[in-house]
């Protein structure tokens, strides 16, 4: 009796240090929206199948460690592949992840997020946020059901990564293949390999390691200070991550981005205007540079009202101002370090606030 009395003092005892426990870990939600990481395939071993079909519980009951690194509830927002992104989830996604901040419950965020237009959303978040609370996307390379899935380990990295102190005040980051990028830079850079994200121009912020996020370097671009800094001769002061309220938004206005190569035709650019675009991204050659045929199309879509901005299909280096275009004489925007996709989403933004591409061009300016 007396020894029963004992075992169950010391399983309550047990129960209330293990909640206590808990209770101290810190506190990662996860909105889950889909992608590689989500998905199933017929075979361990062939490529085919498709993205999305694994609901969130299912991904975090594949990796139990992760119970000992945080406290972790997620929700499902979606579960496309994220091929199919569009601006409509963005503004959900992002609503979400504000009311997520404001109710100051969490210590940090994971989104879980297909591969093909991860480094967009990240970016769109990084300019739709206003916390230093780690906001870190992942996703996966290999379906759930493959060998050597990559899921559950940039699952476990990324939640050790949104629950370190050490990654506070860092913006938003992509947490892929044992390493952290910050979201202006990051890239998908090979279609099948597990080493598929880089940041070409900056480098990975950090690594983890045996369950542990270490940070080679802060992401440049990150926090509303304004930082001085000489280009040419030209001093740029602006405010460096600039910040867009989506609250009262419903939709972003309409950005398109047209390819530049050899023998290109301005019907590329035709078609934007005729439907009214608000914006044109160009994907030139080189340096942002605009083929004869499309010139005077872009010039007519910048009389008719539409911001155009110059980016690359190059995929390291920037775009910058007045190199082979005269931006200043044609009135066109350089996106600096920004590349085609990334540009569209700072240029639909900016529209929200202003049409004026002087001011617009002092926004990209920061990349
Ligand atoms: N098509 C998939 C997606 O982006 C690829 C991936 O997740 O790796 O959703």
């Amino acid at each position: 009796m007396n020894f029963l009395k004992r075992f169950s003092v010391l399983s309550v005892m047990m129960l209330v240090a293990v909640t206590m426990m808990a209770q101290e870990l810190p506190k990662v939600y996860i909105l889950a929206t889909g992608g590689t990481i989500a998905g199933s395939g017929s075979s361990a071993t062939k490529s085919n199948y498709s993205a999305g079909q694994v609901a969130i519980g299912t991904l975090l009951d594949a990796v139990p460690a992760i119970n000992d690194v945080a406290y972790v509830e997620g929700e499902q927002v979606v579960n496309i592949g994220s091929q199919d992104m569009s601006d409509d989830v963005w503004l959900v996604l992002a609503k979400r992840v504000n009311e997520l901040i404001a109710s100051q419950k969490v210590n940090g965020i994971v989104i879980t997020h297909g591969t093909d237009t991860m480094e967009e959303t990240a970016f769109f978040l990084s300019l739709v946020t206003d916390s230093n609370i780690p906001i870190v996307l992942v996703g996966a390379m290999r379906p759930s059901t493959a060998i050597s899935a990559d899921g559950p380990v940039n699952l476990y990295n990324a939640v050790v990564t949104a629950a370190s102190p050490a990654s506070m005040g860092r913006g938003v980051l992509v947490c892929m293949n044992g390493k952290v990028y910050g979201a202006a830079d990051v890239t998908k850079t090979n279609t099948t390999s597990v080493e598929t994200f880089q940041s070409p121009n900056s480098g990975a912020l950090g690594y983890i390691h045996n369950g542990e996020v270490f940070y080679y370097h802060a992401p440049d671009r990150v926090g509303r200070k304004f930082v001085d800094h000489v280009h040419e001769g030209t001093l740029f002061n602006e405010v460096r991550t600039p910040y867009f309220n989506i609250d009262g938004l419903k939709s972003l206005p309409k950005v398109g981005i047209a390819y530049g190569y050899s023998s290109v035709e301005g019907d590329v650019v035709d078609m934007m205007i005729d439907k009214h675009y608000k914006g044109i991204v160009y994907a030139g050659v080189g340096n942002g540079n605009i083929h004869k045929n499309v010139f005077p199309e872009l010039e007519k879509a910048r009389k008719d009202g539409i911001i155009v901005v110059r980016s690359s299909r190059v995929p390291t280096g920037a775009t910058t101002l007045d190199a082979e275009v005269d931006d200043n004489k044609y009135e066109f925007v350089a996106s600096w370090g920004l590349n085609p996709q990334k540009a569209r989403i700072l240029l639909m933004l900016a529209l929200t606030k202003t049409d004026d591409w002087k001011t617009i061009q002092k926004y990209f300016n920061n990349y």
